[in-house]
């Protein structure tokens, strides 16, 4: 029997699994995460802002795979490529086909004060311990480390959090490059930037955060922000085990995988931990490509085992949006540019239909009107968000 072993229950280890426990073939194969759970994490900002209830976003594994496959919660910290080995801190495993779904996870880029004193926003663990500090802290400042997609997330969310509390606090995105949001068409860009300043969110470009001393934050050229909560979501990176494979890799730790999601003989990688070119590009990292390519190694794995030729993975991209809490967002999907609430509503459809299990998707359809419905009042009593 062909030993299968994947790596990380996230979008794409999951979207694998499935494939994989219905392709009517006799495998064994064990699945292992370093956690119980699954977290759903494109709708962890909104807990912040729009109160989602942080339960609704995770779900058991061993729920989620079934029977016929053998889950460990255990981390993995290495791999024998030789031996074929898998070791954890226990235990070592032997595969045939090996799936590497681990994702990424906050890259704190070796600062340790970032680490000690700055809170993440790359699981419901994160988002629960920001919750537990807001609620014990009087904030004057929020410091927002990286004017990404989910930098923009998380602070149009504490915009939200402050004016339902009634709290008058600065919230400023630090951004080290000259813009927000990298490669995104301009016109977003410029969208974002004005519902930013619509929201009283200041923006500093070409800064970075100098220095961190518990709750005071100094930014670059000498601004000092007190009583600050600093959120750091400047990038990503991929599980510490990765960075020591001898594989081809970006900076990011992204494993770079052929047009077959493959990496070396037997060995398949997807999702956020891989990095898969198309058009001279690589793809982002989201969930519909995570699903895709997780689906599609799996199925390579069994062609595989069938000694069929391999497919090539076919990425096709939907379009993507940026959630925003005041429901201005804005978005391409299928090619057509949205503004406004119309890609808000989408975003929380996709979301609904992604998350895991039916206790989670109806309890978020609940929480998710009720916050539509809640800032429809707030905007109505204030003018605007
Ligand atoms: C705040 C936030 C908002 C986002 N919003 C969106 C959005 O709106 N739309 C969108 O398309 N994308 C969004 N994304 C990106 C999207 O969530 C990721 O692209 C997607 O989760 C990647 O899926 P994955 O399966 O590759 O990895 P993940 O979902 O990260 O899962 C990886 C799993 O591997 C496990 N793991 C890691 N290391 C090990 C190890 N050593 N041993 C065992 N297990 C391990 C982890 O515990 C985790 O369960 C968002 C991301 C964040 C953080």
């Amino acid at each position: 029997m062909y030993k299968i072993i994947i790596i990380g229950a996230g979008f794409a280890g999951l979207s694998a699994a499935k494939r994989l426990s219905r392709c009517g073939l006799n495998l064994d194969i064990t699945f292992f995460d370093k956690k119980e759970d699954v977290d759903f994490l494109p709708l962890i900002p909104d807990v912040i802002g729009r109160g989602l209830d942080a339960d609704l976003l995770t779900c058991r594994i061993q729920d989620l795979l079934g029977k016929k496959i053998r889950f460990f919660k255990e981390e993995v910290l290495s791999i024998d490529f030789e031996a074929k080995q898998v070791f954890t801190a226990g235990s070592s495993y032997i595969y045939d086909f090996l799936l590497i779904t681990s994702g990424s996870q906050t890259n704190f880029f070796a600062n340790p004060e970032a680490q000690s004193y700055a809170y993440a926003l790359n699981s419901v663990k994160d988002v629960k311990a920001l919750i537990s500090a807001l609620q014990k802290n009087r904030f004057e400042n929020f410091v927002i480390c990286g004017g990404g997609y989910t930098g923009i997330e998380a602070a149009t969310n504490l915009c939200l959090f402050c004016r339902k509390n009634g709290i008058a606090a600065k919230i400023v995105i630090v951004e080290r490059s000259p813009g927000i949001l990298g490669p995104l068409p301009g016109w977003m860009k410029s969208y974002v930037g004005d519902n930013l300043k619509k929201l009283g969110i200041e923006v500093l470009l070409n800064s970075v955060v100098e220095n961190i001393q518990s709750s005071r934050v100094l930014v670059s050229g000498g601004r000092v922000l007190e009583k600050a909560m600093l959120i750091w979501v400047p990038g990503v990176k991929t599980a510490d085990f990765i960075q020591q494979l001898p594989v081809d890799k970006n900076p990011q730790g992204r494993i770079v995988v052929d047009e077959y999601l493959r990496f070396r003989q037997g060995c398949f990688c997807a999702g956020d931990a891989a990095l898969f070119t198309a058009q001279g590009n690589p793809i982002r990292m989201a969930v519909q490509f995570s699903i895709a390519e997780g689906a599609q190694a799996a199925d390579n794995i069994i062609r595989s085992i069938k000694r069929l030729p391999l497919n090539k993975f076919q990425p096709r991209d939907l379009g993507f949006i940026i959630p925003m809490a005041n429901n201005r967002s804005c978005g391409a999907v299928f090619g057509l540019n949205l503004k406004g609430f119309l890609p808000t509503l989408l975003h929380f459809m996709m979301c609904i239909y992604r998350s895991y299990g039916l206790r989670n998707k109806i309890g978020l359809t609940g929480n998710l009107a009720k916050a539509l419905i809640c800032i429809g009042s707030l905007r109505r009593r204030r003018g605007k968000c």
